[in-house]
């Protein structure tokens, strides 16, 4: 086992921190936020879409967060949900404050390996955040693939994130496709699972590539769904949520039997993963 180098700068401590200052915080959804952090020292962090980092507010602790701004932009971008100690503390974050930041680690989308064929992307929730970085690369190069897919499952149309950045993907040519659990008066869209959503969507499965991020049970069926299609099982990609604490494979909280989801993962294939979870007690 070895410990990721930190690849923002070569010959540095993987462990050690740098300080972010606060430039924005956004209200998303009533639990959710997004920070616009800038480096202190200057120095952008660059990423792969599908990377995270371990996001720490001082005096309280550090939890794995990924990355969800554009990867071509110099700020740093994180969606919050306030859901326990330390994400209470980013959440309520102010512009101005300081947060410490270690990263990136971890293996992303690597959306390029569908250039030529097809991409589906696959979100549910919050997993919309860990997909936007890829789903902006494929806007920007979208003339690198056939068809590009977006089904987008949220729980109720107030639950969705980033409802200007939906329309605008579809004016950049991508598929955006929306459906929420349960709908409201004025909710003009459909009403349902995203597994509903995968079973309709245009692409041809042999040369499709799948990214896919929600709730652990959610990605099971849309895996399955996907297979159901035709797609290969080492073509779908699903990003991981482990319990973490160093990152960068030292500690084993993350371990999935020989895996760890830190510095193998958060992103693994289907076919690596099936035989792993079909083992796990749920
Ligand atoms: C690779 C990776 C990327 C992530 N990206 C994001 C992101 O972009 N945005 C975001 O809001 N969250 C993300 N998370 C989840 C985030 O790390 C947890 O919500 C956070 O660690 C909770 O810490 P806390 O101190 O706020 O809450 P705690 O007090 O530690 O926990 C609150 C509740 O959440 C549960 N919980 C804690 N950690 C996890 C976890 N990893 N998975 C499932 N349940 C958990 C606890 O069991 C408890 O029920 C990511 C996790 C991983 C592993």
């Amino acid at each position: 086992m070895s410990v990721a180098p930190d690849p923002a700068v070569p010959g540095r401590d993987p462990l050690a921190s740098r300080p972010f200052r606060v430039r924005d915080r956004r209200q998303d959804t009533v639990d959710t936020v997004t920070l616009t952090l800038d480096p202190v020292d200057g120095v952008p962090l660059a990423f792969d879409p599908g990377q995270f980092t371990m996001l720490g507010a001082l005096g309280v602790g550090e939890v794995p967060i990924s990355v969800s701004g554009d990867p071509a932009a110099p700020e740093l971008v994180h969606t919050v949900r306030d859901v326990g100690g330390v994400t209470h503390r980013l959440a309520t974050c102010e512009a101005g404050d300081l947060l410490d930041v270690r990263g990136p680690y971890g293996r992303g989308w690597d959306v390029e390996d569908g250039a030529g064929g097809d991409v589906v992307v696959v979100a549910g929730g919050l997993g919309l955040a860990p997909l936007r970085p890829a789903v902006l690369r494929l806007a920007a190069e979208r003339d690198r693939y056939r068809q590009v897919a977006l089904l987008y499952g949220a729980r109720t149309p107030r639950d969705q994130l980033y409802p200007e950045e939906l329309l605008r993907w579809r004016d950049q040519g991508l598929d955006v496709q929306s459906i929420v659990d349960v709908g409201t008066a004025d909710w003009p869209g459909r009403v349902g699972l995203v597994t509903t959503l995968v079973a309709q969507a245009g692409f041809d499965p042999a040369r499709t590539l799948a990214l896919v991020c929600g709730p652990e049970v959610m990605m099971r069926y849309v895996a399955s769904a996907l297979v159901d299609r035709g797609v290969p099982a080492d073509r779908i990609r699903l990003s991981m949520e482990r319990n973490m604490k160093c990152g960068v494979g030292l500690c084993g909280h993350c371990q999935l039997r020989e895996l760890f989801v830190c510095l193998d993962g958060p992103v693994l294939d289907h076919a690596t993963l099936a035989p792993l979870l079909a083992t796990r007690e749920m």
